[in-house]
């Protein structure tokens, strides 16, 4: 009896001391992967960064970087800005590991339970895609930095940010305690941009049980309770879009506003980053331009980032992610994003109207349009062509020119009973909230079942299709009409050059089928004279002024050092332009759709 007891209270002490053993063996626990990110020297601009998880028997263990990351469709190569990797076990001892691909390290685990691994990054550069380490904060997309367990994307992630004490974290992640946050797989991780800085000024506001965070790194010389009121009114009527509630509890706005900074935003499930120049708020376009990309970026947490291609459901981040629908989600995004600012009632009518002139205008001279469908331009995006003015459209352009034809072919052809809205919200429950992704088809047969119209033919001729927009046929639903004006600041003689800058004249483009083209001038080209007389930009326009058009003109050139003349027959299309105007008697059924579409949702 005695000696049973003592063998049981051995036997609970072995118990204790291999559940001991055993829960140290296996922190972090086997679902758990365990980032840290921390640095040394921030002016060095290098991100130090461990990743620790369980082996769980394997002989190899493979990390990688992605490639690309979602909302920017281009090889990248991330793995370029890798220094000083290594790995070890939970002990502190070296692991053999060898790159397999340029993006790919293999790790030997040599029976080690626990495997970490260890690398610097190099960080610096601000834009909304990219990571910037300096002495002011620290922020990262994780698709540039934190490499992923190859086949072990799904596992939980904890990730642990060493900052210097009382530096504020913005973020989407779920917060587990001050500085460490939980995500539900790698591609949430990913999917979360951080900024880490003691400068961040924050502020938010609730919308349909949903709080809305807004945090500015940078020179905010505007109010932020203002930001949070405008933001508000764009959130609703997005929101009304989809049936009155978000899909999240929280979603963050994080703005950088620095010096030398273009506009540019990448959307995420839960949240958008945001780089804007210094003193956007300052002008009127600033302040437009902030609400125009917040609009389209919070748009993609419904339009990319749930209804999406299939293809973006699970991503491959070491290849190419082929899709011919970038027109739709980029474009109709951009659609989207500026109606609801008339919708929110941020723009005015005629604000909105002149937007879409606008976008009409740079469609309707982009030579690409004739030669390159909005399908093409999306499945091709990963290629960059060296003659991309000449031969590319912006699949962003021209989506968000058909989503507004579309729209309102929708409302011709249903007398207004149905509009885009009703396809956004299709797909939505068709596809997002089945979490399916939408196939390449999947637009058309949507259009077609919620319209009961047959829109084959429309793609066929102008999604697939290059032939020119029916813009007439569009907009009389709306009793607008697309006049072909004449811009009288520019020279009815047409040349079709693209001159730079600078004093020096070099021709930066030749428009396909141009006098220039057509009269033998090439790209390169040193624009000396024009029948004699001194050129470049700045009177380019002016020299033009005194000809007509089919005058002759000789063009003298240098063309690798040497000097060329060309004999150019000069046309009669310089000054076209395009005009949206609104038609004197808008029938009764005209005026109700137009202002059915305009209207703010309810
Ligand atoms: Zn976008």
């Amino acid at each position: 009896m005695q000696g049973k007891l003592i063998f049981k209270a051995i036997g609970i002490v072995a118990f204790f001391w291999l559940f001991a053993s055993y829960v140290l063996a296996f922190q972090p626990d086997k679902t758990m992967i365990d980032y840290t990110i921390g640095w040394q020297q921030a002016n060095s601009h290098l991100f130090e960064i461990t990743i620790q998880t369980a082996s769980q028997g394997s002989d190899t263990l493979d990390f990688a970087l992605p490639n690309w990351r979602p909302g920017r469709y281009l090889i990248q190569n991330y793995a370029r800005n890798i220094q000083e990797f290594s790995a070890s076990d939970d002990k502190g001892q070296t692991l053999d590991w060898e790159k397999v691909d340029k993006s790919t390290w293999r790790i030997q685990t040599n029976k080690a339970v626990i495997v970490k691994i260890y690398y610097k990054c190099y960080a610096n550069i601000l834009d909304a895609g990219s990571s910037l380490l300096d002495d002011k904060e620290a922020y990262f997309n994780g698709t540039n930095i934190f490499m992923y367990l190859v086949n072990k994307r799904l596992e939980q992630c904890r990730l642990t940010i060493r900052t210097p004490e009382n530096w504020l974290i913005a973020t989407a992640l779920k917060k587990d305690s001050a500085n460490t946050f939980l995500a539900n797989s790698y591609d949430e991780l990913v999917d979360s941009p951080v900024i880490a800085s003691p400068s961040l000024k924050t502020d938010e506001f609730t919308y349909a049980n949903t709080t809305y965070h807004i945090a500015f790194q940078g020179q905010l010389d505007y109010d932020i309770k203002t930001t949070a009121e405008q933001l508000r009114k764009i959130v609703e009527q997005q929101v009304k879009i989809f049936g009155g509630t978000a899909p999240f509890a929280h979603y963050w706005f994080l703005y950088h506003i620095m010096p030398n900074t273009p506009w540019h935003g990448v959307e995420h499930s839960y949240s958008t980053s945001i780089t804007m120049p210094a003193n956007a708020f300052a002008s009127e376009r600033g302040r437009q331009s902030f609400y125009s990309v917040s609009s389209h970026e919070l748009f993609h947490a419904w339009n990319v980032k749930r209804i999406m291609p299939s293809v973006f459901l699970t991503p491959d981040y070491s290849r190419e992610a082929y899709t011919r629908l970038l027109w739709f989600f980029e474009g109709v995004t951009s659609y989207y994003g500026e109606l609801s600012l008339k919708r929110a009632e941020i723009i005015d009518e005629r604000t909105y109207l002149a937007g879409i002139e606008k976008n009409i205008v740079e469609l309707q001279f982009a030579p690409g349009r004739l030669i390159t469908s909005v399908e093409d331009a999306s499945f091709n995006d990963w290629l960059q062509p060296d003659d991309k003015e000449n031969s590319r459209i912006s699949f962003y352009n021209k989506g968000e020119v058909l989503g507004l034809l579309l729209d309102l072919e929708i409302r011709r052809r249903t007398d207004n009973t149905k509009s885009l809205d009703d396809i956004m919200r299709y797909l939505y429950q068709t596809y997002a909230l089945q979490n399916q992704g939408v196939p390449e088809n999947g637009i058309l047969t949507a259009i077609e079942a919620v319209s009961g119209n047959n829109f084959q033919k429309f793609f066929a001729q102008f999604v697939s299709g290059c032939e020119e927009l029916p813009y007439d046929q569009s907009l009389s639903s709306i009793g607008l009409t697309l006049e072909l004006g004449v811009d009288k600041s520019k020279p009815e003689a047409y040349l079709g050059i693209r001159l730079s800058p600078d004093e020096r004249g070099t021709i930066l483009n030749v428009t396909p089928s141009s006098p220039a083209m057509l009269g033998g001038l090439s790209k390169g080209d040193v624009l000396i004279a024009i029948n004699n007389a001194q050129v470049n930009l700045a009177n380019l326009s002016e020299l033009l002024m005194e000809y007509r058009p089919g005058d002759k003109i000789t063009l003298t050139v240098f063309r690798t050092r040497q000097l060329h003349n060309f004999e150019v027959t000069l046309t009669n299309s310089g000054n076209i332009n395009y005009q949206l105007k609104s038609l004197a008697n808008k029938s009764e059924t005209q005026q109700r759709i137009f202002t059915s579409w305009l209207a703010s949702l309810k």
